[in-house]
């Protein structure tokens, strides 16, 4: 490992380079631990600048027990190394595949969506209630969305340190003037260098979006997962990602058909809940009655002439021949049924 700016934020991160396929494995103080195979995806198919943003808030750090990180090698590829960690062959790590619809789906388009994002990461870095933390330069600019890129000629180039520093200190400016956030200003240093505080107004905003982690993008998918469910399992993530949400699909590696406290926060913290009925699964059923208990929106599934257990046998159902007329009917159900 040698160390090298992360070609993200920009930060001195440790960098791994192999030859045959190229491939770097950073592991940034911000951003966390990704990795990118130059043959499968050049890190600029992505929006840098919302990439920055999505790796603070989803990413990888040192301190997660577990060895995930994001890579944008191939899905065959990431779902063989996990299948081989969870068996106990840890060479390879855990990835978990970055893609782009993921990132975009993700990325707040709103200001307001962007302050959200703010507090909760202000509030999970924050232990004790009037703390001040100040967040190093880099991760600052991920946590408020600073766009730190100009895409010129099909390259990116970094803007100019005054440029990034004047997108942080209006965010900073913003968040005092809503009496959100409260900086030190005993401490010299420029405005947005100044530890930080949430103010009693930012914590009740805080304890309001808590409340609503079921306004985001996520989406469960229950259903029954193996070798045989791949075109299935791929057509309800295409459909869901092409109406603009992300699929959250827990695998049959670390299903297994039991019920973790991890799957049932996946249901709490969804927006609505995608289930598919047509292999008889008791787990996909108890998903669908937890969810329906917690008054989420539930968009059934089901193969042509499988029979359905009465209770739900009623409820407005898509049901599918092949596959392939999933994506555009699912994603039709999307649109018109979630706002
Ligand atoms: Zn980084």
């Amino acid at each position: 490992m040698e160390e090298k700016n992360c070609i993200v934020c920009g930060s001195e991160a440790l960098v791994q380079l192999n030859m045959d396929p190229v491939k770097y494995f950073y592991s940034c103080p911000v951003c966390g631990r990704y990795e990118y195979y130059v043959s499968f995806a050049e890190l600029t198919d992505f929006d840098l600048n919302h990439l920055g943003a999505y790796l603070v808030y989803n990413g990888f750090k040192e301190s997660i027990s577990e060895y995930r990180y994001f890579s944008t090698m191939s899905k065959e590829r990431c779902d063989e190394y996990k299948r081989e960690f969870a068996k106990g062959n840890v060479i390879h790590g855990n990835p978990v595949r970055l893609e782009v619809e993921n990132v975009e789906n993700w990325y707040p388009k709103k200001f307001s969506e962007k302050v959200d994002h703010i507090l909760l990461y202000l509030d999970s870095k924050i232990l004790h209630w009037g703390e001040y933390i100040k967040l190093e330069k880099e991760e600052l600019f991920s946590c408020f969305f600073v766009d730190r890129y100009d895409y010129v000629n099909g390259n990116y180039e970094r803007r100019s340190e005054s440029a990034l520093k004047s997108q942080a200190k209006y965010m900073m400016r913003y968040l005092k003037k809503q009496e959100l956030i409260e900086t030190l200003d005993s401490v010299n240093g420029e405005e947005c260098e100044k530890p930080i505080s949430v103010t009693p107004k930012g914590y009740a905003r805080i304890d309001v979006l808590q409340k609503n982690t079921a306004n985001g993008k996520n989406v469960l998918v229950a259903m029954k997962f193996g070798e045989d469910t791949k075109k299935l399992r791929e057509a309800i993530k295409k459909g869901i990602t092409e109406a603009g949400y992300i699929a959250i699909l827990i695998d049959e590696v670390e299903h297994n058909g039991f019920i973790t406290p991890e799957l049932l926060k996946h249901i709490r913290d969804s927006k609505f809940v995608v289930v598919d009925l047509s292999h008889q699964n008791n787990g996909a059923y108890f998903e669908e009655g937890y969810a329906m208990g917690l008054g989420k929106p539930v968009i059934q599934l089901c193969k042509k002439n499988v029979q359905l257990h009465f209770d739900i046998a009623q409820k407005n159902t898509i049901i599918w021949e092949t596959e392939d007329e999933i994506v555009d009917r699912l994603k039709n159900r999307i649109k018109a049924t979630i706002e």
